[in-house]
């Protein structure tokens, strides 16, 4: 029987991979080692309960006596705080989904890919923040990591296994969020509620923002260049407001594969579950003839300041990955907490690329987790000065 984990289990990735493994017959068809949560204690025993998990971790020490209450009479162990939760990771499993949102997910993807673990890799922030500790880890252990974004996804399934080195390019698709149609003037206004209707995933609240800022997009360009090894020229960005199609190869003959489907991310986390096989997934099937068009867009980088900063981070690449997505996280708290608006995320994640380009050789080549970590850290107190700056000024 496989053995399984899931980090992040209580949240959007991690709901739908439970409901998959519980369809697949739960605990009749998978052993389950550890599963992890931020704060959401109930769930979370409730889940561990029902696949008979090993041990539940959850993030903060102070939840440890509540976690402990909700699993008693069963055989699951509970544990409290980031080192257990990295800890978990050090239980070995054959499939690890990582699935926590934010830099946190980095160290226990790391871990788990140490033991050889295969990683369904949710957390895009892992590549984005250490991309060649994390495929260099991979590679060391002969570990495998699955992408579980959708776009990864769907290059990974058009890619088939051919050479990379007849990709031409890789075009990634962009809903463009629920501000896609919003007269430029008034992004500035948009409001947390406002940014948080997307038109066709449902997703967490963080993601989801950052779909509308297309920050999600600007990381899944460094994802992408991380994970497949392509050049940052060979990366384009296209809307398509259907997000039927969930991202395309082209290669060097003038072919283009593109993968659709409707957009259920239980498919790309199912696709990573039961790869190299292909299982019956619980997913909507497209109707064409309804579908009857498909439409695309360049997207329009004065909107979009996010898709401009990731080509300065993979010019750079080294630690500024790192702070790109710290300063970034900070400026979405601030902006979740109604201290700067929408258009100012940018802002406060450029400024702190700036001033820490003067302050840290951000190009160094092969980073260690302490370099990033040193980086994440510094980078969140530039982000947090300039976020209440920006704010004070508004
Ligand atoms: P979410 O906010 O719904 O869930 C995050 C999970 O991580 C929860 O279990 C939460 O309790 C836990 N968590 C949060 N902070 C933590 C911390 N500091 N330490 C430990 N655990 C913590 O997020 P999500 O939407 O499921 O996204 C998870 C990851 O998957 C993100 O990296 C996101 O970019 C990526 N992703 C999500 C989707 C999606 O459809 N939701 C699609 C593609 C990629
Ligand atoms: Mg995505």
């Amino acid at each position: 029987m496989r053995s399984i984990s899931v980090f992040g289990a209580t949240g959007s990735i991690g709901e739908q991979t439970f409901d998959l493994v519980m369809r697949a017959g739960g605990p009749q068809a998978y052993r389950t080692v550890a599963l992890t949560a931020g704060r959401n204690i109930a769930r979370l025993a409730e889940m561990a309960r029902a696949l008979r998990a090993e041990i539940a971790v959850c993030a903060d020490e102070a939840d440890l006596p509540a976690l402990r209450a909700a699993l008693a009479g069963s055989t699951v162990e509970a544990a409290a705080g980031a080192g257990a939760i990295a800890d978990a990771a050090d239980r070995p499993a054959n499939w690890v989904m990582s699935a926590i949102v934010g830099a946190a997910g980095l160290v226990p993807g790391l871990r788990a890919l140490r033991h050889g673990s295969t990683l369904a890799l949710a957390n895009k922030e892992s590549l984005v923040t250490a991309g060649p500790l994390l495929m260099a880890t991979a590679a060391s252990h002969g570990a495998r990591i699955l992408p579980v974004d959708s776009e990864h996804s769907a290059i990974f399934q058009a890619l088939n296994a051919e050479d990379i080195a007849s990709v031409e390019r890789i075009i990634l698709t962009a809903s463009g969020g629920a501000l896609r149609d919003w007269p430029m003037e008034a992004l500035a206004a948009a409001t947390v509620k406002e940014a948080l209707a997307h038109p066709n995933w449902a997703m967490g609240q963080r993601i989801t923002i950052d779909s509308a800022s297309m920050f999600n997009k600007a990381l899944e360009v460094i994802e992408t260049r991380e994970f497949f090894g392509v050049e940052p020229d060979q990366i384009e960005v296209i809307l398509h407001p259907e997000s039927l199609i969930h991202s395309m190869v082209g290669f060097r003959d003038g072919a283009i594969m593109a993968h659709m489907g409707a957009p259920d991310m239980r498919h790309s986390i199912g696709y990573a579950l039961n790869w190299p096989l292909r299982a019956e997934l619980p997913v909507a099937r497209l109707d064409l003839a309804q579908v009857a068009t498909l439409t695309f867009r360049a997207p329009d980088l004065s909107r979009y300041p996010a898709l401009r900063l990731c080509r300065d981070v993979m010019a750079v690449r080294g630690l500024s990955g790192a702070a790109f997505n710290a300063a970034k996280e900070i400026a979405l708290d601030h902006f979740l907490a109604g201290g700067i608006g929408f258009m100012d995320m940018a802002g406060v994640v450029e400024g702190t690329l700036d001033d820490l380009c003067g302050q840290l050789s951000l190009g160094n080549a092969l980073p260690t987790l302490e370099d990033v970590v040193h980086t994440d850290h510094l980078a969140r107190i530039r982000a947090d000065e300039n976020a209440h700056r920006i704010g004070r000024n508004r």
